[in-house]
Order: C-alpha cells, then structure tokens, then sequence
C-alpha cells in the first residue's frame, strides 16, 4: 500500500470514503475484477476536483467510475484511484413548466427514467432498463430501442483535469454512437440537463414497462454481463454475425457467448477477465475470418491484460 498517498488522501477524505485494495468484482456488473490500490467515495464537486488534482500531482494513475456496467476489469485489478461516482451524486430537480430536468453523475438511469415518468414526461423510456449511472450513459451515448442520451440532452457539467467546471451544449459534446467528446478529453461528468416533452403518465410508465419485457425476454439477464459486448459494426449486428459464425455457446473458461443473445458475453460463474478477453479476442478473429468485419469492443477493458 502507497502509505504516503494514502495519508494525502486522507486529507480530503474520511476514512470511510477510502477504500484500500478494493476488488472491483464487487462493483462490477460482470462481477470480474482484482483489487485497486484505492477506491473513492466522494461527497462533493470539490472532493472530486481535489482528489484528482492529488492524483495528477503524485502521478498516480486515477479512473472514474458509475456503476461498473460497461466495464472488464483486469484480475490483476487497477494500479491506481478509482474515483466511483454514486449514491452522494444522485440529485434530481424536475422544472415542470419547462420541462427541464437536472440530475447529478451517479443517480441511476431506471431512477431516473421512472422519476420523469412519474411527472408526465417522455423521451427517457429507452434508458430505464440500462443498468448504469447517468455520467456512465452520457459519457457513452448510451442508447436503446428508439432513444439514445444525445436525443433529450442539452448540457452537460463537466470537470476537466485542471479543476474547472465546464458546461458544454449538446454540439459541443460531440456525440455520436457510443462516443462523446468527454471520453476522449477524459472530462468527469457531474451533471446533466434534458429537455424532454409532456406526455400521458400511463403511456410512458407503459412503455417503460414494455420496454423491460422485451429485454427480460432477449436479453440474458440471470447473468453477470457488461450488457453489449460489441459496438454495433455499419450494415450489421454484432450478435447475428457471432451466432452466424457458430459461436453460439462457445466457452472459454467459465465465460460464455450467451446461448440466449449472442451479443453478450456472460459470466458463467467465476468466470477470469482473462477468460472473457481470450473469447472477445477468439470471437473478433472467428467473425473477421468468417464475415471480413472487425468488431470492436463496446465494453471498455481496465487494467493490465
Ligand atoms: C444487462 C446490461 C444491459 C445493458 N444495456 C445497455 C443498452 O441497452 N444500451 C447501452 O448503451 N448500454 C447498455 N449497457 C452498458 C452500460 O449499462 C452502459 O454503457 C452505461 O451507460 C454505463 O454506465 P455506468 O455508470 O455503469 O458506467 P461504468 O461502466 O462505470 O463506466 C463506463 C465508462 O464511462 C466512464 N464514466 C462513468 N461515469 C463517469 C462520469 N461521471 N464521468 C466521466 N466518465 C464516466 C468510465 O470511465 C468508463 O469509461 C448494458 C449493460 C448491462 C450489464
């Protein structure tokens, strides 16, 4: 343990915002993952900004972090501060006039599709059975079905590395299918507007009920997963081209191409983030071979591999 960053750390932190030697299987959807050297909970703007200006000036390697649902975390877990943005982050304020909702990084998507539902708003029905906090989804450009983050957003506040606060317009987030300016300019999403349009209360909760019918029904969800393994590659799905390469139920260790979907790659039970790499990497050089496309993770790969 880095004693010294540790005491800095400290500084900032309660002790109970600190954890040391964390196994991110425990926050991960997945449920893959070694120990980080620290996890953080922070309370506050300022305990994100100083804790990251800790981490630039000790070089140590930092990472955000909303629900872990789009992450493959090494078994050799993470070299550095995991910055988790939950539960202390999950404000929401609903103007009902304007129909302009506000909601902080780490409240959780169905949270907060099932609070605009409740005030007669639609155009978040699609995000409520994603199981990720809202900086994960707008980081990502999260979408599903008819809908995607960029559709509704209007601004995001974000944190840059230099400790400012910037609030960027719907253009300048830049999004586009699953990326967003904010991943490559490693912003920290503290918020997020929407603007979204009035609606008949029973149609959207409808909808949204609909919605997770037809996931509970597609979807392999008894299973620990990160959802979509792969972006969707132009002209095809990621899932018909596996399961048309016969890999329907192939199995690496105890990670599996789901039998119910095979765009998903499940954890069996006690499945190596080393297992699941080598099906991601068996599963790109099967499709390639087969189909000529290179399908590219949507999952994003942390740590050592
Ligand atoms: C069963 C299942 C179904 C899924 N279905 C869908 C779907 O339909 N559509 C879809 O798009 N995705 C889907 N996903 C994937 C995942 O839920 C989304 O990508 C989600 O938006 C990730 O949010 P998160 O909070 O879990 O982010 P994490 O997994 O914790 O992080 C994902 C990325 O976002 C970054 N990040 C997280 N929070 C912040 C922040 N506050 N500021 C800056 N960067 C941040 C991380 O650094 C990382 O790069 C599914 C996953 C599962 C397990």
């Amino acid at each position: 343990m880095n004693e010294a960053f540790y005491q800095k750390l400290r500084t900032i932190l309660d002790d109970n915002q600190i954890m040391i030697e964390e196994p991110l299987a425990r926050h991960t959807t997945f449920l893959i993952g070694g120990p980080a050297w620290f996890l953080v909970l922070p309370e506050s703007v300022s305990d994100v900004a100083a804790v990251v200006k800790l981490c630039l000036a000790e070089n140590m390697p930092y990472y955000i972090m909303g629900n872990g649902s789009n992450l493959l975390v090494s078994d050799k877990g993470y070299r550095g501060t995991i910055i988790k943005l939950g539960q202390s982050f999950s404000k929401i304020s609903i103007d009902e006039e304007k129909y302009i909702v506000r909601a902080e990084a780490g409240v959780l998507l169905s949270k907060l599709a099932n609070e605009v539902a409740d005030h007669s708003l639609t155009g978040f029905e699609f995000a409520a059975g994603i199981p990720g906090t809202l900086g994960g989804a707008v980081t990502m450009n999260a979408g599903a079905y008819d809908g995607e983050i960029k559709q509704a957003i209007l601004e995001a506040v974000l944190l840059d590395k230099d400790g400012n606060i910037l609030r960027l317009n719907k253009e300048e987030l830049k999004m586009g299918y699953r990326t967003t300016i904010i991943q490559e300019n490693h912003y920290i999403v503290l918020e997020a507007v929407f603007g979204f349009q009035p609606g008949v209360k029973e149609d959207i909760l409808s909808k949204i009920k609909d919605l997770n019918a037809r996931r509970r029904e597609k979807q392999p969800l008894e299973y620990p997963s990160a959802g979509s393994t792969f972006k969707r590659p132009a002209g095809y799905y990621a899932g018909k081209l596996i399961m048309d390469s016969g890999l329907r139920g192939y199995q690496v260790g105890n990670a599996q191409v789901s039998e119910k979907h095979c765009g998903f790659v499940i954890n069996k039970g006690g499945a190596t983030a080393t297992e699941v790499k080598t099906l991601i990497s068996d599963i790109i050089e099967i499709v390639n071979n087969k189909f000529g496309v290179v399908l590219e993770p949507e999952v994003k790969l942390l740590g050592e591999f």
